[in-house]
């Protein structure tokens, strides 16, 4: 094992961390404020510290709490065509789409727009506010495990996007009235994008150290092992691999990676055909239309002038889901082979794959935005189609084939963590 030298504050609390992306190893202490170390193999940020992170974070997160009652309970668009007026929330998209049959849709809808970014909320609420207290609630450390998987899922700045795609798409069709939901939504995506970049995980569970809650032996003898959880790395002792701070099962490399990265991925390719073979939604207005496919929506965006909306949704829609299955295709093979090749280049890509596939969503938020707003029988009614379907299993199962991947194999690969 190598271990590389970082000058941390005081080397009473230097302990070892170890790479998500690379599996290399260093002895860190925590950086001074506002700093973060960063690997020097591959680039990824190891440990970041932002000044009054959890002060700063809980008021975002309180502020983020009062805006999701906001945009779940006010009107997000309304529309005036040919007389007649309609409006739609947040949830009249998932009722629309489980009345035309596509439950498994609206869960989805539901889930990345609604539940997740609430339990998100919710949960870092009860954490920073529980550690605080003289007698900290239960589930502390439970709670904050959970949400390292939930991160993800919560798509407020995806659903925003495919609100801005809607309301342009509907604005030569009808006229359209931006309601209060959708400016808390703005705000919304503001906060967690914060959130995300002032809450770090490391300085949360040290608090939980610092309570009691956690314990955390040092790293000493034996293999260790990374917890994917928590991030800390600790000696396996035999008869358990539990981690010792946050009770996760612990694992050398993710198990099964290779195996499970080729087998969603190949499921994501299959069901990439139906997704572009079948429509995506049908547009009828003042009786005429016909169903549209994913491409035939970007075409006719391109034809009626509007082209940097049809590069944009060709990009989320069509680019974004073939680089993933390309892309994860290629990593997958690179490290079967044991290739040395441009490794750091290689985590990069790792990095774009997983980071990029949750903005394929737009076309499905969109979906679901249009087929609540206009059902206004012969004169003008979006339904959705089955097309949408497929496509959504596209991006969640992209989704998994990615987290499944273990990036450190590739580096195990070309004999670089011996
Ligand atoms: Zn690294
Ligand atoms: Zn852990």
């Amino acid at each position: 094992m190598t271990l590389a030298r970082s000058t941390g504050r005081d080397t009473e609390s230097m302990r070892i961390f170890e790479c998500e992306e690379c599996g290399r190893r260093y002895l860190l202490g925590l950086p001074a404020q506002d700093q973060s170390a960063v690997c020097r193999r591959c680039g990824a940020t190891l440990l970041s510290v932002p000044a009054n992170a959890l002060q700063r974070a809980l008021a975002l997160t309180l502020t983020g709490l009062v805006l999701i009652v906001i945009a779940n309970t006010l009107p997000l668009m309304s529309m005036t065509i040919a007389g007649r007026h309609q409006q739609a929330s947040l949830i009249t998209g998932d009722i629309a789409l489980y009345n035309d049959g596509l439950w498994p849709l609206a869960l989805l809808v539901q889930f990345t727009t609604v539940i997740a970014p609430a339990l998100k909320l919710g949960s870092i609420a009860y954490v920073l506010i529980g550690v605080m207290l003289p007698r900290p609630p239960p589930g502390l450390v439970r709670i904050f495990g959970w949400l390292e998987r939930l991160r993800p899922w919560s798509m407020i700045e995806v659903y925003l996007l495919g609100v801005f795609v809607a309301y342009v798409k509907l604005i030569d069709l009808a006229t359209i009235e931006v309601g209060i939901a959708c400016y808390a939504l703005g705000l919304l995506m503001l906060v967690m994008v914060l959130i995300d970049r002032v809450l770090s995980a490391e300085l949360v569970w040290r608090a939980m150290e610092e309570r009691g809650l956690v314990r955390t032996p040092p790293a000493a003898g034996g293999p260790l092992l990374l917890c994917e959880t928590c991030g800390l790395l600790s000696s396996a002792a035999k008869g358990h691999a539990d981690c010792p701070r946050c009770g996760a099962r612990l694992h050398f490399r993710k198990p099964n990676s290779i195996a499970r990265a080729w087998a969603l991925v190949l499921t994501a390719m299959i069901l990439y055909l139906p997704a572009n073979i079948f429509p995506v939604m049908t547009v009828i207005s003042f009786g005429r239309g016909e169903p549209d496919t994913i491409l035939s929506g970007v075409k006719e965006l391109f034809y009626a002038g509007m082209w940097p909306l049809a590069l944009l949704v060709f990009f989320a829609s069509i680019t974004v889901p073939i680089l993933k299955i390309l892309g994860l295709i290629f990593l997958l093979i690179s490290t079967s082979r044991g290739s040395r090749w441009r490794l750091r280049d290689r985590t990069l890509l790792y990095r774009i794959v997983e980071s990029i596939g949750r903005w394929s969503m737009i076309d499905i938020f969109m979906l679901s935005i249009l087929a609540g707003l206009v059902q206004l029988g012969s004169i003008a009614t979006i339904r959705p189609g089955v097309g949408a379907l497929s496509f959504a299993a596209v991006v969640v199962i992209t989704m998994f084939a990615a987290a499944a991947f273990d990036p450190r194999l590739m580096w195990d690969a070309a004999g670089e963590n011996r």
